[in-house]
């Protein structure tokens, strides 16, 4: 496998970003599970998203609250 992409902070070819657990803070109270994606060379974060198997989950959730109500 050829890696074609660059980390925008260091311009070094990056064969894999690390990630990472970390908690996303909305308002005051309401928090989300997220993950973070850094350059393995320079350690400079690459981005930030909501945990894909998590989103699921709160989704999943959202749909029972609301079959609850009707
Ligand atoms: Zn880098």
């Amino acid at each position: 496998m050829i890696h074609t992409g660059e980390c925008p902070h260091c311009g070094k070819r990056i064969p894999n970003a690390k990630a990472q657990d970390i908690e996303l803070k909305y308002d005051i109270s309401i928090k989300y599970k997220g993950l973070s994606y850094t350059c393995p060379l320079c350690k400079k974060i690459l981005g930030i998203q909501l945990n894909p198997v998590a989103q699921n989950r709160y989704l999943l959730q959202d749909m029972k609250n609301m079959l609850k109500k009707i």
